[in-house]
């Protein structure tokens, strides 16, 4: 027998039994989108490899360790995209988006990141990202954090969640913080983590957020960039922070947030939870101000997020906050008894779909009439259809609630959809 085929490790079937919790997500963060204004946008899950390197950073984890790269037939290099920035900002810059404009986007869809798989940790994942370009004050980096704080409560996930801040500063700030931080860990480069001293000299920043005892020890007495912020950034912050405080949404200041990658500046934020274990960061975001520029478009502001959907489907799961009605995928189940009925029910039944928008109802094809009957209750349908012989020659239906002890009751077509109508609403 052939060897069973298996999925590649760390990418998972999302099977019919969870799809009902991501599509809850999924419409739920499709509706808030709506309510801000925000348009869709859906970008290739292949880009240049190039496009990464330049616009997430050579030195950074993701380019250095994580990205699936490979040569297509004509040896170019190709990556599998490990976030959406920067093929939004491709997108954008190569069709005229953002020059002079400004533009609230947000995208959907799969991840791909060569890490160790772990709960909440995968090689394919997949993130729900928001970027706005174009404006420059703290009040869109405030309405991002705002309606994030917003979903978190419809999704009932606002006690299990906090907002850390931080802000980075312009680059040139962050430079001139970048070589006292240098210099003072120089002189401890030897108690260092093998991954922080090797940072030293590419992206000291991140070792602020190494997880090694010894390392943490010492950045703990490391000099902290507020203390370098140009004015500008420290307005920037101020404002925001005032607005958050207006709007009632709680934070903590991190000083040593400094997120992953690259490329941004002023403004960054995490959404953290403790519900998950060690993959506790729900949404991560902030300022990207320099990156347009550097991928090769005019100078443009921008802002933005993503969050891990398999962490927030996690979630909903562990706090059971799924709406029961959402796993119902059948209203009406069709029972039919006799030799061929099924069949010639079938045109009958389409007149009484017709006539009910929007209500499932499922045909049993195959099977006992005692079977179907069985399969008909397991569905959690509201009522059966039941149709025999003398049905079809009346052209009726026999409906028997199935939730509750009602009669069952035979009506012609139009008296089963005025029924049902009053009933089975959308
Ligand atoms: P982490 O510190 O957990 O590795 P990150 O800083 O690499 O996160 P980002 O690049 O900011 O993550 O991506 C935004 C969000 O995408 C994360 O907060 C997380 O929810 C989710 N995410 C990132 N990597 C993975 C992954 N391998 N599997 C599942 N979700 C992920
Ligand atoms: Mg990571």
């Amino acid at each position: 027998m052939a060897k069973q085929l298996q999925a590649i490790r760390g990418m998972n079937d999302i099977l019919p039994e969870y799809s009902p919790a991501w599509q809850y997500l999924e419409s739920r963060l499709r509706n808030l989108m709506a309510t801000y204004s925000y348009r869709e946008i859906r970008m290739p899950v292949v880009e240049p490899s190039p496009l990464f390197s330049r616009g997430i950073g050579a030195g950074t984890d993701i380019v250095e360790k994580e990205m699936y790269t490979f040569e297509d037939r004509n040896g170019e290099s190709l990556s599998l995209r490990p976030e959406g920035t920067a093929g939004c900002v491709r997108a954008g810059i190569q069709h005229g988006l953002l020059y002079n404009q400004t533009q609230r986007l947000w995208t959907m869809g799969q991840m791909f990141r060569y890490e160790r798989p772990q709960k909440g940790r995968y090689r394919q994942f997949h993130q729900f990202s928001v970027e706005t370009f174009g404006m420059a004050g703290p009040d869109i980096d405030a309405e991002l954090i705002l309606l994030t704080a917003r979903l978190w409560k419809e999704l009932g996930i606002n006690e299990h969640v906090r907002l850390e801040l931080n802000t980075l500063g312009t680059l040139e700030a962050r430079k001139h913080y970048r070589e006292a931080l240098v210099e003072y860990l120089s002189g401890f480069e030897q108690e260092l983590d093998e991954d922080s001293r090797n940072r030293l000299s590419i992206n000291p920043l991140r070792i602020l957020d190494s997880k090694d005892k010894r390392t943490q020890e010492i950045v703990a007495d490391a000099p902290v960039l507020h203390d370098y912020l140009d004015a500008e950034s420290a307005e920037h912050f101020e404002t925001l922070k005032s607005i958050l405080d207006a709007a009632g949404v709680r934070y903590v200041v991190n000083p040593r947030l400094v997120r992953g990658l690259d490329y941004y500046s002023r403004t960054v934020f995490e959404w953290i939870t403790d519900s998950l274990g060690a993959q506790g960061t729900v949404c991560g975001g902030g300022r990207y101000d320099a990156l347009v520029e550097l991928l090769g478009g005019k100078p443009t502001p921008a802002v933005g997020f993503a969050m891990g959907l398999e962490r927030l489907v996690l979630m909903l799961e562990t706090l059971n906050l799924i709406p029961e009605s959402v796993q119902k995928t059948v209203d009406v189940a069709v029972v039919t008894r006799g030799d061929g009925v099924s069949a010639k029910a079938l045109p009958m039944i389409e007149q009484i779909r017709t006539g009910l928008p929007g209500v499932r109802i499922q045909v049993n094809c195959g099977g006992g009439f005692k079977g179907q009957m069985k399969r008909a209750f397991n569905s959690g349908a509201d009522y059966a259809f039941i149709i025999g012989e003398d049905e079809l020659a009346n052209q009726t239906v026999s409906v028997k609630p199935l939730l509750t002890d009602g009669e069952q009751e035979n009506m012609d077509i139009s008296a089963v959809i005025e029924f049902l109508k009053k009933r089975i609403q959308e």
